[in-house]
């Protein structure tokens, strides 16, 4: 089968031909449909995220991605084969793969959040993932079935989508009650506003540097769109909102977007930081408590999460973010494209 593999950090993909691999055990054998290329996979292309004080933290020694790994963790595909073991699989159906799969043994894993496990064994990072024909998926619980959702435009939910709904749902009732800012207006922050939709929230003011990508929020419904670069943007994110925000979340996570949020933020409200742009802290330490400001961090949600989306995405028909389709052939290239800052949306490769 093909593939497209990482096999040297920062090098282009390589693709391989090797044999289409068997499942065993609790294995499913899927047909790669459709696989999302997302900005995390820059990340571990790159092998390593900028932690600030001129550090790196290195993927391959630090983080234990050990190459050659097929990238691609936003992945939907027909179930082909299952292990004696896999539980309830239907072949021939098309399934979304939840791919923030830990030991499943340990506390973490038993209490359902997988994604937080110490041994992690995510699909596209540790294993392989979906810039392939097919993939191994370790158990049938990992399947979500699409019953009918395009596979496309649903894949990206199992990483853009799972993360702008694990998110939002860090703000609790806020959402319900008052505007919220969505910093980024990239892929996790475009679905984050079509979410916050399906959500009930009352709307978003989203904050991006570039004019292309402010008009995309508004056009996904943005109620306001802010440069974060200008010199009022504070302001004009409270004028925006009617007050100060109770609730802002970080789809960049870059020095400038954290202190703009944490300027902009209301006294006891809360930042989520999602991004993984990289840099350092840049708050004064009194003016957390002095703000009783909360900070979190949100990676990717659990299974459980990523179950209660597609059934909001099926009730509410969520609008699909734009997706530009891509053949398998085109990985490395489209990788390129997303690093370059390109891409609108989302791409998704089709084998
Ligand atoms: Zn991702
Ligand atoms: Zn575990």
């Amino acid at each position: 089968m093909k593939a497209y593999r990482l096999t040297e950090f920062g090098k282009p993909l390589e693709v391989s031909n090797g044999p289409t691999p068997s499942p065993h055990g609790t294995e499913v054998l899927l047909k790669v449909s459709a696989a999302g290329i997302c900005h995390s996979d820059i990340h571990i292309w790159e092998g390593g995220y900028n932690i600030g004080h001129g550090k790196t933290y290195n993927v391959g020694e630090r983080g234990g991605v050990a190459l050659p790994v097929t990238m691609g963790h936003e992945t939907a595909g027909v179930a082909l084969q299952a292990g004696p073991e896999a539980g309830p699989v239907a072949l021939g159906r098309q399934y979304l793969v939840f791919p923030w799969i830990g030991c499943g043994e340990c506390a973490v894993c038993l209490a359902g959040d997988e994604h937080y496990c110490g041994k992690p064994r995510s699909l596209g990072i540790y294993r392989d993932g979906g810039y392939a024909e097919y993939m191994l998926v370790p158990h049938s619980r990992y399947l979500l079935d699409l019953d009918g959702l395009d596979p496309v435009t649903t894949a990206p939910y199992a990483c853009s989508g799972l993360t702008a709904y694990s998110a939002l749902k860090k703000a609790g009732d806020v959402i319900r009650n008052e505007r919220i800012v969505i910093i980024g207006a990239g892929g996790v922050g475009l679905m984050g506003l079509t979410l916050l939709r399906a959500l009930d929230g009352i709307g978003a003011v989203v904050v991006d540097v570039s004019e292309e990508k402010r008009q995309a929020a508004l056009a996904a419904g943005a109620m306001a769109a802010v440069d974060g670069r200008a010199s009022d943007a504070v302001k004009q994110i409270a004028r925006a909102i009617g007050s100060r925000p109770r609730f802002v979340v970080d789809f960049v996570g870059s020095e400038d977007t954290a202190a703009l949020a944490f300027d902009a933020v209301a006294k006891g409200g809360k930042m989520v930081i999602v991004g993984l742009f990289g840099g350092a802290a840049p708050w004064s330490l009194p003016m957390i408590p002095l703000k009783a400001v909360t900070i979190q961090g949100s990676y990717v949600g659990n299974l459980a999460e990523l179950r209660e989306l597609m059934e909001l995405v099926r009730r509410q028909r969520v609008t699909p973010i734009p997706i530009t389709r891509a053949p398998l052939d085109h990985a490395d290239q489209m990788l390129g494209s997303l690093r370059e800052g390109k891409v609108v949306g989302r791409v998704v490769l089709t084998p």
